[in-house]
């Protein structure tokens, strides 16, 4: 691998290099190399990367070192998604801008409380991050102003595309200067969103990170799905359970490398930090140590493990994804050295399972997923260990005479049985560790759903290569049934005479009731109204703001499904079925809008002609 570049080669604000100095980021991800000097210098990008490739640094590090903290209109605008997405991104922005006095950065989305955002909007703000609808509802109030917009951010764009909301996201472009730079991020690039680059960016430069890279046969590849344990009981876990010599764990940041060390080694490992902030004396220290064995375990960057080739290297821990195949390829690399043989393991975050399939495709290699070691399994292990103390200690210990008069003499006085007395000191001597474990932390399925059903962010990388639309071969993720009886039927007063349609409907409820697309079961349309099944248990203050939520400017009105109402057409349908087909038609790529678009602020452009014409086949 060539010398890698550094945040400080590529130009951005002092600033800006201070908050990455804090955040304790080492060297810029292939990304975030290829996009920050383009962006810098104000040119459009078309960003093919998926979440943890470390594309919001890509975008915001550049963008914030160009902006004008004295101008309060807003100068960057970010479209996402989903309301989770524009949060984390208000975060990401905040992070870095943590040395740039009098920032403001506002996240607004639907289903928030918009009087406070006007409030905050009009105080001023350097950079917005919104959902499409939202954002839309904004520009038509006057509430938000982007006359003074220099750079323009999509990001996920097939996300959005997926979630009907591309001719809302082309309306705000239409909308925003023309002088503005745009960098659009997208894992797939659909026609319609290579349309959207054709018609809205210049000369953007295509970024695509993507190298096949081969790994040797000797190393045994697993990942681990993190959920319901944190990573480091699971690593502890792990720890216990897996015959290591040496081994290597992969962290992004240099913080996190010592952090992580002093918790192995107040958990009783000898492990050490290894990192870019260490001088080239002590790297080779601890390089040294662990060659020796008196080290057996270095937490390491990507960038200070470099080349790193220590026989024992039996096990590689890949605790944080890395970014890409090539560093994957490169980590791996580190175990297997010698003609010996390897393990990797991987812990893949769900939001991060599009990364992994990008690494197993890049490899072609497959990487199996693990169980964590039981609290049986624990137990057996330590029960193994302890019972191999007492073998070693009476095989080895020559003189044991002193302790066998001393309990012999205990017995007899207190009347007690050998057992017993072995029994006593056994206890004892586990206090620290106990030899029975029991894992309470891993939470049933049911719960762990439920919990993810309101992380939207969650949703798309569950989906599988393609968001969730392709499932590919992996089912683990959890998922709505057919026959879920979890689902209630709700009837919504949009139909097919307004020419409403599915994916107007999902992306409305998604965004604007935090339920993630993939749990919006099936979607009827009739001709004046429609039913949506939902989960069970959507509690009142949700329904009460979804029956204002408008899809095609009219208000959802949701309630219970309670059968045919005077009128309705219900064709041959008593009492509604729970039946959980597919979702008629698919998720189109219908515009589901909160609002009417009647107040165009800029020079709105014919509307009816703007519609993207974008009707996917039912397999898309
Ligand atoms: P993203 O792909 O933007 O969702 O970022 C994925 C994760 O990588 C986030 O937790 C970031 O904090 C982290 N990250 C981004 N850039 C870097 C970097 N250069 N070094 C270490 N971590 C990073």
């Amino acid at each position: 691998m060539s010398e890698p570049i550094l945040f400080t080669d590529l130009a951005l604000s002092e600033p800006v290099l201070k908050a990455i100095q804090a955040v304790g980021y080492e060297a810029p991800s292939p990304i975030q190399a290829a996009a920050i000097p383009v962006l810098l210098q104000g040119g459009d990008i078309l960003g093919m990367a998926q979440t943890g490739t470390g594309k919001t640094a890509a975008f915001a590090l550049p963008l914030l070192s160009k902006l004008d903290l004295s101008q309060n209109d807003p100068q960057i605008l970010v479209l996402a998604p989903t309301r989770e997405l524009a949060i984390q991104v208000a975060e990401a922005f905040q992070k870095y801008a943590s040395e740039l006095p009098g920032f403001h950065v506002l996240p607004i989305y639907g289903g928030q409380d918009m009087t406070s955002q006007l409030r905050q909007l009009k105080r001023g703000v350097h950079v917005v991050v919104g959902t499409p609808g939202r954002v839309m509802d904004h520009l038509r109030r006057g509430s938000l102003n982007l006359n003074n917009l220099k750079s323009l951010v999509l990001d996920e764009a097939d996300e959005m595309l997926r979630m009907g909301f591309i001719d809302d996201v082309e309306w705000i472009l239409e909308h925003t200067p023309a002088t503005r730079q745009t960098a659009l991020f997208s894992a797939t690039m659909p026609r319609e969103i290579r349309k959207v680059c054709d018609n809205y960016l210049r000369d953007a430069k295509e970024i695509k990170i993507a190298s096949t890279q081969s790994t040797g046969d000797n190393i045994e590849q697993v990942y681990w799905m993190v959920s319901g344990t944190n990573k480091l009981d699971a690593l502890t876990r792990i720890l216990e359970v897996e015959p290591f010599d040496g081994m290597i764990i992969f962290v992004r940041t240099k913080t996190a490398t010592v952090e992580l060390a002093e918790k192995l080694e107040a958990r009783g490992y000898s492990a050490s930090a290894l990192n870019g902030d260490m001088n080239q004396q002590l790297r080779e220290r601890a390089i040294d140590r662990l060659k020796t064995g008196k080290l057996d375990i270095v937490i390491a960057t990507d960038v200070a493990a470099r080349g790193i080739d220590v026989e024992r290297v039996s096990h590689v821990v890949n605790y944080d994804i890395p970014y890409d195949s090539e560093a994957y390829v490169h980590r791996i690399g580190r175990t297997g050295r010698a003609g010996r043989s390897g393990k990797a393991i991987l812990f893949v975050a769900p939001r991060e399972k599009r990364l992994l399939y990008t690494i197993e495709k890049a490899t072609k290699k497959p990487i199996t997923l693990m169980e964590l070691p039981s609290g049986a399994t624990v137990t057996k292990h330590r029960i193994d260990q302890f019972t191999q103390q007492i073998t070693d200690t009476l095989k080895e210990q020559a003189d044991l005479s002193f302790f066998n008069d001393l309990l012999a003499e205990y017995s007899h006085a207190n009347d007690v049985s050998p057992e017993e007395i072995a029994s006593a000191l056994a206890f004892l001597l586990q206090r620290e560790r106990p030899l029975q474990v029991k894992f309470t932390d891993i939470k049933p399925e049911r719960e762990r759903r439920d919990r993810d059903d309101r992380g939207g962010r969650d949703r798309d990388d569950r989906g599988g290569r393609d968001g969730g639309r392709d499932r590919g071969p992996r089912e683990d993720r959890p998922r709505r049934e057919r026959n879920d009886e979890n689902m209630d039927r709700y009837r919504i007063e949009v139909g097919r005479n307004h020419e409403a349609r599915p994916g107007d409907i999902v992306g409305a409820i998604a965004n604007e009731a935090g339920i993630e697309s993939r749990f919006i079961g099936h979607i009827k349309l009739h001709d004046e109204f429609s039913t949506v099944d939902l989960p069970t248990g959507i509690s009142k203050d949700t329904l009460a703001k979804l029956k204002k939520v408008r899809v095609r400017n009219r208000p959802l009105e949701i309630s219970l499904d309670t059968g045919p109402r005077g009128g309705d057409d219900y064709p041959g349908r008593g009492k509604p079925k729970r039946d959980f087909g597919p979702r008629e038609g698919g998720r189109d790529g219908g515009g589901y809008r909160d609002g009417g678009r009647d107040k165009p602020r800029f020079n709105d452009r014919d509307n009816a002609s703007k519609k993207s014409g974008y009707r996917p086949k039912k397999s898309d």
